[in-house]
């Protein structure tokens, strides 16, 4: 099969205005990209280890001096609020900064056995494929390309159609602190084109992805011909349970910003609210008056706390949830929007009839939060795991016994306690149940790029 490359235009989801035309790569174009990225593999695995922590050091200082030039870019590209626009780019920075530590210290064992001496080496897999969504197109890249180089991989890496720039960007930074051409390589494309080429190619030994649950689950079909190596980070669920003993001014306050950052389209989004009934009402009082208090504006704006959807589809999808389904759900109040161009769609709290309802099972992506009440500790940790997913979730509690309890009874990857918290540059981040397979960040990263390879030397 041959594709011609096509171009895409990018749009800005505040504005409707487009930004850029972007080529996207053919399936040639992807096959060129992949075979210097191999070409470049022996190489770059072969770089001193301190040498390899000097270049992603030299990245990370690039990325911290175009930080504000990045998050500009990331405003336009994905209508991501200036705010957190620069925690993105300063994640990246800080990402490549943690993993420039790695190289030096990407120790094997020694086990002792009879006759002889065993050791372990952690070798780099070759050629890893990185697909990006549009959500958090800065991030999501830096975690997967930071280990990976830092493990001695070259990469490919594919951002979303709808949000290539950064990412793009991103690869130039690269190429000017000295990583050599083919280490990393950004290949803006479509996902059945060229994140699909990625799975089928044998060069490509490792896929990375970041998506849908059922784009997921055709790579990881996919990935079972050639036995790939994969890690996934799919959908969310997730649940943030409010107990009757929490500091509940603050829990309520601290809600929105769980569920409404980035206009709901987090994987780790806390969708799902469950609320002690005893305290329910008072509960959405404060909700109520936190939920109006968000800052829905031109995400360029510094006060800005919440930007648009990320396109007209992905609103209409959104507007399903809520506009179509009033007869189980009602919508309990809702934030402001502004009206004129821009994907807009207002912070929408609903109160779901049973739990069997699409809005509490389904994914949303967007700005809806679905408010329940529950009885007790068992009753909380049984609602909270009725879902095919486990990615994250918080509890609030003054009970730190109780918060832990709960912390352990819920099945997901990330939780955090009198927090929404879920990312941190150091520790594991990932998923339980349909969220996904494998761990990305913290030194679980690097085992996720390496295989661990067993040598034995006889003494006898
Ligand atoms: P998506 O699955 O449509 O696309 C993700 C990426 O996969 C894009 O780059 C796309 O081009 C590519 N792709 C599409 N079809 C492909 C195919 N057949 N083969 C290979 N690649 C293909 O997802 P999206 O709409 O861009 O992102 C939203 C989803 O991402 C949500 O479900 C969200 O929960 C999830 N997400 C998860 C995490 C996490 O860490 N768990 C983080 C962010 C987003």
């Amino acid at each position: 099969m041959t594709t011609a490359s096509q171009t895409h235009d990018v749009i800005n989801p505040a504005t409707e205005e487009v930004v850029r035309s972007v080529e996207l790569a053919s399936l040639e174009q992807a096959d060129a990209a992949i075979a210097r990225a191999s070409a470049a593999a022996p190489a770059w695995a072969a770089v001193a280890p301190a040498d390899r922590a000097l270049l992603l050091r030299r990245f990370s200082d690039l990325v911290g001096e175009h930080q504000e030039e990045l998050a500009l870019l990331e405003v336009e590209n994905a209508g991501h609020t200036i705010g957190n626009a620069r925690w993105e780019a300063g994640n990246v920075r800080d990402v490549l900064a943690y993993y420039s530590g790695a190289p030096e210290r990407n120790f094997g064992r020694q086990i002792p056995v009879a006759g002889g001496i065993d050791v372990t080496f952690r070798e780099p897999l070759g050629v890893v494929g990185i697909i990006v969504p549009w959500n958090f197109p800065m991030p999501i890249a830096g975690w997967g390309f930071a280990p990976a180089l830092a493990a001695g991989n070259t990469v490919v890496l594919k951002p979303a159609e709808l949000t290539p720039l950064t990412a793009m960007r991103l690869g130039e930074l690269a190429l000017e602190a000295g990583i050599p051409e083919g280490v990393l390589t950004v290949v803006p494309g479509k996902g059945p084109v060229v994140g699909e080429r990625f799975v089928t190619h044998p060069e490509v030994r490792k896929v990375c992805f970041t998506g849908s649950t059922a784009v997921g689950q055709r790579i990881m079909r996919g990935a079972a011909d050639q036995v790939k190596r994969i890690t996934l980070e799919l959908g969310g669920k997730s649940a943030n349970i409010v107990f009757a003993d929490s500091d509940l001014e603050l829990a309520a306050a601290r809600a929105p910003y769980g569920v409404f950052d980035n206009a709901g389209q987090d994987c780790c989004a806390r969708s799902r609210i469950l609320v002690q009934r005893s305290v329910f009402e008072t509960f959405m009082e404060h909700f109520e008056t936190a939920v109006r208090g968000v800052v829905v504006t031109d995400p360029r704006d510094e006060s800005a706390e919440m930007g648009p959807l990320i396109s007209a589809g992905q609103r209409d999808t959104v507007r399903s949830y809520v506009e179509e389904a009033t007869e189980d759900v009602d919508v309990a109040f809702r934030g402001d929007a502004p009206d004129g161009s821009g994907y807009w769609y207002p912070a929408t709290v609903v109160l779901p009839r049973s739990t069997t309802d699409r809005v509490w099972q389904e994914e949303v992506f967007g700005p809806v939060v679905a408010v329940m009440p529950f009885d007790d500790e068992a009753d909380a940790v049984a609602k909270a795991n009725d879902t095919a997913y486990g990615l994250s979730g918080s509890i609030w509690t003054r009970d730190i016994g109780r918060g832990l309890r709960v912390a352990r009874g819920v099945e997901a990857g990330n939780l955090s306690v009198n927090s929404h918290s879920s990312v941190r540059y150091s520790t594991p981040f990932g998923g339980f149940k349909q969220s996904g397979i494998g761990r990305e960040l913290g030194p679980d990263a690097l085992d996720a790029f390496s295989e661990v390879k067993n040598v034995f030397i006889s003494t006898d």
